[in-house]
């Protein structure tokens, strides 16, 4: 498969999860891939499993740095002349979820400033050179989270809704330019971000249950988020703007 053949990709988040099987999946279906992300190991982790023939540079990078962001932007324009793919993936949950009233500032900052705020710094210096050549996919991570949510974890659910509601802004900005803008919102998926869940569960034999209230009644995998976020990332997409798709096995359509 060659839908990326030609094309360039920028992934942030590219350490670990969902955001590394979609690097993995862009660069086996020909893109060339800048993976970014915080985390050094994961880079190099991730790196180690693209495609021997991949064309690929990993960047430390933390999206809530806009002056990281400048930078990591106009060093991908240098080296590779364009850009054609933005997979705004990077995200935080906060690890725990206390009550409104238990909120600490501090904490809405931190996860709105890497998950919405984040974002917006990248769409921000990445559109216009999008905007210049009239052509580009940019794909947002969101979360089932960010359309319904339930007690506790309400910075994590107002970033994810604020992700949302950015990709449908961005796509009324960026549309009249040929730049399309859409998001992914995962259900329940086995990543770095969900591991505690995981153990927790497998140690106390409760994996069964996790995903159950879902319609398919399992949790995802990563390499479905890439399989859709590819989709929206690619031609396939051509008609397709300012949504955001549940990729949860279901988890939303009782809603
Ligand atoms: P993950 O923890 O495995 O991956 C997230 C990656 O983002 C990590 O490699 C981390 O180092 C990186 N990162 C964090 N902060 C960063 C920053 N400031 N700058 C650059 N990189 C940073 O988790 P994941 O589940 O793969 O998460 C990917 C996206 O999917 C996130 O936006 C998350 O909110 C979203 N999501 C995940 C689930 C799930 O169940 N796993 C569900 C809904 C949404």
């Amino acid at each position: 498969m060659t839908r990326f053949t030609g094309r360039v990709a920028i992934v942030t988040g590219a350490g670990s999860g969902i955001g590394r099987a979609t690097a993995l999946r862009l660069a086996s279906e020909g893109a060339r891939v800048v993976l970014a992300d915080w985390s050094e190991e994961g880079l190099l982790e991730t790196a180690s499993l693209l495609p021997s023939e991949a064309v690929h540079v990993e960047r430390k990078l933390d999206v809530s740095d806009e002056d990281a962001v400048k930078a990591l932007v106009s060093e991908v324009k240098e080296q590779f002349g364009q850009i054609d793919i933005l997979v705004n993936n990077a995200g935080i949950s906060g690890g725990s979820y206390p009550p409104v009233t238990e909120n600490e500032k501090a904490d809405w900052e931190k996860i709105l400033g890497v998950n919405l705020i984040g974002a917006m710094l990248m769409i921000k210096h990445v559109a216009p050179h999008m905007q210049e050549r009239q052509q580009g996919a940019i794909v947002n991570t969101a979360s089932v989270a960010g359309i319904r949510s339930g007690a506790g974890g309400n910075p994590y659910s107002a970033s994810k809704a604020g992700v949302i509601n950015l990709t449908q802004t961005a796509a009324c900005d960026l549309g009249g330019y040929n730049v399309r803008v859409n998001a992914v919102c995962p259900g329940l998926v086995e990543t770095g971000m969900t591991k505690a869940v995981f153990d927790y569960a497998r140690a106390n034999e409760k994996e069964h249950k996790l995903g159950s209230r879902c319609e398919l009644r399992r949790y995802g995998r990563p390499e479905e988020l890439a399989a859709a976020i590819c989709f929206l990332a690619s031609d396939d997409a051509s008609y397709i703007t300012g949504q955001a798709l549940p990729v949860d096995g279901g988890n939303t359509a009782s809603l």
